[in-house]
């Protein structure tokens, strides 16, 4: 069903998560977007005025690892600056109460572990832009270090090990990282209740985390403002504001 209004989504949403006992949340940008961070995919997004980066590209030229870094450090006031929404809260609240293991997510903005869930149990399936990695020994940097160097030479960082150095995201053409997906559909195989939040669900495969949820007799609850085309196969479709719709699930 597609709820009518606010309260009669959060009625029901309310019953589905009292009945369930092993909650798949699995988000999307659309659950950021509260707390300032743009869809960089929606019509006028970042992404239509900056294409990405493939990440052929990246390791390739020179040039393009001076683009990202620049575009990544335009944009970090927005990053650093971003606080949990309470759909995040509402989420970290079901996690607190040990009814979802974990949270699946497509954001790269850290937001779920700034609310409260442990970061082993956010599982990033396009990985994390607040900090960075070398390609080739898995070294962690941070950020902050990286830019002070890069402002002063235009130099992208390179590792001790001679290997690139890139934000711990997973650019276009880069190979999704094996052990999030299959940890996001292991969790989709047995949960009881899937809810997909602010997520258009239209980036696979990810998106066939909720379906495969469905069919192994989950419910699944729908929370976006656009339609997505798994909202026929749901048993919840909710397109009020996720704030306003999850608000009252915080400290539950
Ligand atoms: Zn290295």
């Amino acid at each position: 069903m597609i709820a009518p209004d606010l309260d009669t989504a959060i009625a029901v949403l309310r019953d589905l998560i009292e009945d369930a006992e092993r909650i798949v949340p699995f988000t999307g940008a659309g659950i950021s977007t509260e707390s300032g961070i743009p869809d960089f995919r929606s019509p006028g997004g970042l992404w239509t005025k900056n294409r990405p980066i493939p990440f052929e590209d990246y390791v390739a030229s020179v040039e393009a690892r001076r683009e990202a870094w620049r575009r990544r450090f335009n944009i970090e006031a927005t990053f650093a600056g971003a606080r949990p929404t309470r759909g995040h809260l509402a989420l970290a609240s079901l996690y607190k109460m040990g009814k979802a293991a974990a949270v699946v997510t497509q954001n790269i903005d850290n937001l779920h572990q700034a609310s409260g869930i442990a970061a082993q149990d956010v599982i990033e399936l396009h990985g994390n832009t607040t900090y960075a990695v070398c390609l080739d020994c898995a070294r962690r940097y941070e950020l902050g270090p990286i830019r002070e160097t890069f402002e002063a030479s235009e130099e992208p960082p390179d590792c001790d090990c001679g290997g690139i150095i890139k934000t711990a995201t997973v650019s276009f053409g880069q190979a999704m990282p094996d052990q999030p997906m299959r940890r996001a559909q292991e969790l989709a195989a047995h949960c009881d209740l899937f809810l997909s939040v602010g997520s258009s669900l239209v980036v696979w495969p990810a998106a066939g985390i909720p379906l495969m949820a469905k069919r192994n007799g989950a419910r699944l609850v729908i929370i976006n403002r656009d339609p997505t085309e798994l909202d026929d196969v749901a048993d919840l479709v909710v397109r009020n504001d996720i704030g306003d719709v999850l608000a009252p699930f915080i400290g539950h």
